[in-house]
């Protein structure tokens, strides 16, 4: 399996994992976009279990079900965990040591996303979540 791993702004948190990558994607969910303070956010899923911290993320409870985690130095995000998906730990590609171990499938929640933002990589957009959806565009 590939090794993965990452690192907040700072460094004082780090993480590291082998996987597998069960999805990765660009979400462009308000709550997402508020909490990273970017126009949408690109993340990728692994097994919980599987990922090991160096140092302790602080947690924002942004909604009952979700745990977003951060730096407590930098304020950086470092994972997003959800009642949804018990199983699964979030990522952000941009903590990513080797920014390109990121291999996007899809963009989420489209239908939120801001006006700004022109995408052009051919990638299925889902209106919501990808689960039992059909994208509401593909390609463009
Ligand atoms: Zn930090
Ligand atoms: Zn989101």
């Amino acid at each position: 399996m590939t090794k993965l791993s990452g690192r907040c702004q700072c460094g004082a948190i780090s993480w590291e994992t082998d996987g597998p990558v069960l999805w990765a994607g660009h979400c462009h969910c308000d709550s997402c976009r508020r909490a990273s303070s970017a126009a949408f956010t690109s993340f990728f899923g692994v097994p919980r279990d599987g990922v090991a911290w160096t140092g302790t993320p602080a947690v924002n409870r942004s909604s009952a079900a979700v745990e977003r985690g951060f730096c407590p130095s930098c304020g950086a995000q470092v994972f997003y965990r959800s009642t949804r998906w018990p199983a699964e730990t979030h990522l952000f590609a941009a903590t990513l040591d080797d920014l390109a171990q990121f291999e996007p499938q899809a963009h989420f929640h489209w239908a939120e996303r801001v006006a700004w933002t022109q995408v052009s990589d051919g990638l299925p957009k889902y209106a919501a979540s990808a689960e039992g959806a059909e994208p509401v565009e593909n390609g463009g």
